[in-house]
């Protein structure tokens, strides 16, 4: 198997969940007491989201283009960043990697396509969701993006980074999510995307009438399919 690298700690609630997803697919292929081969580079998400605060993205796109380098001398044959967020910087990361990095749009994309499905609904930061990074790479795989509106996406935003990034799972958070899923289908979403590693931890299939593209899953299983090629 070929070594996983994950930029991971934005939050460490959702790389705890890379490390055990990466790890339990593994294990469901191959069987017995087989891990995933991975290193990962955990940072301070104060720090981290301080900077995203202040608009710092050229400086955080040093940081973990730092990082990724450092990985990558460590073993890693590819990198993952664990946050879609952080995807902002992914150009400049790989300026300072040889290895592939494997951008979690792409996963998201394929599974929406495969699904036959074309508009997605996008629940996720105030960066990914009102930025064009994330929306443009979308749209290089033929999809369209609806994006909840202004008041939706500051209570999403803050639920983020409130309650979830510091590991509060709110039922009350859950029903407004559920509404807001409402609405983007109002607004023709066939599906949405949980553009955040950590709204997993929040909702499930079970609790939204639209089918949900998890993008931590996919990330990870991406990584996996990678990592045994
Ligand atoms: N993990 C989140 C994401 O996937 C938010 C944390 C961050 O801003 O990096 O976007």
């Amino acid at each position: 198997m070929k070594t996983i690298g994950i930029l991971g700690g934005m939050s460490w609630e959702s790389s705890a969940q890379y490390y055990a997803l990466i790890n339990r697919e593994v294990r469901a292929r191959k069987g017995g007491i087989v891990s995933a081969p991975l290193v990962m580079h955990s940072f301070d998400f104060d720090h981290i989201a301080a900077l995203q605060r202040a608009g710092e993205w050229e400086q955080l796109g040093d940081i973990l283009g730092q990082a990724a380098a450092g990985l990558e001398k460590a073993g890693a044959d590819c990198i993952l960043i664990a946050t879609n967020t952080m995807h902002l910087v992914a150009p400049q990361v790989e300026t300072r990697i040889s290895c592939p990095l494997l951008h979690i749009a792409d996963p998201l994309a394929e599974a929406f396509k495969a699904a036959g499905h074309d508009t997605v609904g996008l629940l996720a930061t105030r960066f990914t969701m009102e930025q064009p990074f994330y929306a443009e790479r979308l749209a290089q795989h033929g999809l369209k993006v609806v994006v909840p509106d202004e008041s939706h996406r500051a209570e999403i935003h803050r639920v983020i980074f409130d309650e979830l990034c510091a590991g509060e799972v709110r039922a009350k958070s859950r029903e407004f999510y559920c509404d807001v899923i409402d609405d983007l289908q109002s607004r023709g979403a066939q599906g949405v995307a949980l553009a955040c590693t950590e709204i997993m931890l929040l909702i499930e299939q079970c609790h939204s009438p639209l089918p949900l593209f998890d993008t931590t899953a996919l990330h990870c299983k991406a990584a996996v399919d990678f990592s045994m090629s």
